[in-house]
């Protein structure tokens, strides 16, 4: 079923519109950024305060509605990634208050997906939910990237505050050991991690333990986790390429689904 996304975590992706501006350290190499620069003549045009974000076409929005009859059809729920080419709860002044009521009514008429909304700015999700979110739609995971100690501290707080049927964490790239407070996790609060390293000219290496050790407070607190990859670096910290590098840790692939589409 992924009809639209190298993600291994994900099986489809979708953007409702494009283009972001830099808030954290995950940001510094951001591979959307890298992609509008190379689609828009060498010049990311999008990406900054001053930038406009573009929506998407129309024909794009159309497919998530195909999407949602194949899981129908199928039984299975298929996963939504939104967004890759931007961040859902950027409060850029171009993004139109009614882009944000066409997607909401998107993922309230597409039960059959699973969506995982991944955000850096969890400040602004409770000004942007729909009204009639009430104990968050049940078709939907929040998500935060958490890279470092510091964006773990700032942004867990938030995002369990805010109530939603799932919430994970996007621990990548893993810039440093987090240990994540022990209750923060678990059933009806972030049930789900992620982690991984960065891929690129300029990566940044993370640590064979780092990963073993989100992977560990994953089973401690008996929840699903997912090794993305390891990034340009392999386990020895040598740089082999992400190819070669590959996604199994201690010699097995840790690829749980999300819960919601488990
Ligand atoms: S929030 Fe995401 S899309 Fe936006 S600049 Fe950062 S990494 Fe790129």
């Amino acid at each position: 079923m992924a009809e639209n996304s190298g993600i291994n975590w994900t099986d489809n992706t979708f953007n409702p519109w494009i283009g972001c501006t830099k808030v954290s350290p995950a940001c510094d190499f951001c591979y959307a950024e890298t992609w509008d620069a190379r689609f828009q003549g060498g010049t990311a045009a999008r990406w900054g305060a001053k930038a406009a974000r573009t929506r998407t076409s129309v024909k794009n929005w159309n497919k998530v509605r195909k999407w949602d009859r194949l899981a129908a059809a199928s039984g299975r729920k298929t996963i939504v990634f939104c967004a890759s080419l931007a961040d859902v709860f950027d409060n850029h002044r171009s993004i139109l208050p009614e882009w944000r009521e066409d997607l909401w009514t998107l993922i309230r008429e597409t039960p059959s997906l699973a969506w995982m909304l991944l955000t850096k700015r969890p400040q602004n999700i409770a000004r942007y939910l729909p009204a009639d979110w009430g104990a968050g739609y049940s078709n939907v995971a929040l998500g935060i990237s958490v890279e470092n100690r510091e964006e773990a501290a700032r942004r867990i707080p938030v995002i369990l505050g805010i109530p939603a049927a799932s919430r994970f964490l996007s621990m990548e790239p893993l810039l440093e050991e987090v240990i994540l407070p022990a209750d923060a996790l678990g059933e009806g609060k972030i049930d789900y991690l992620i982690t991984g390293g960065e891929s690129g000219a300029l990566a940044r290496k993370s640590e064979a333990a780092w990963f073993r050790s989100v992977r560990d407070q994953a089973s401690d607190a008996r929840i699903s986790f997912l090794f993305k990859q390891w990034g340009e670096f392999g386990a020895d910290g040598t740089r082999i390429g992400v190819d070669a590098a590959g996604n199994a840790l201690d010699g097995r692939y840790w690829l749980d689904r999300l819960p919601l589409a488990a």
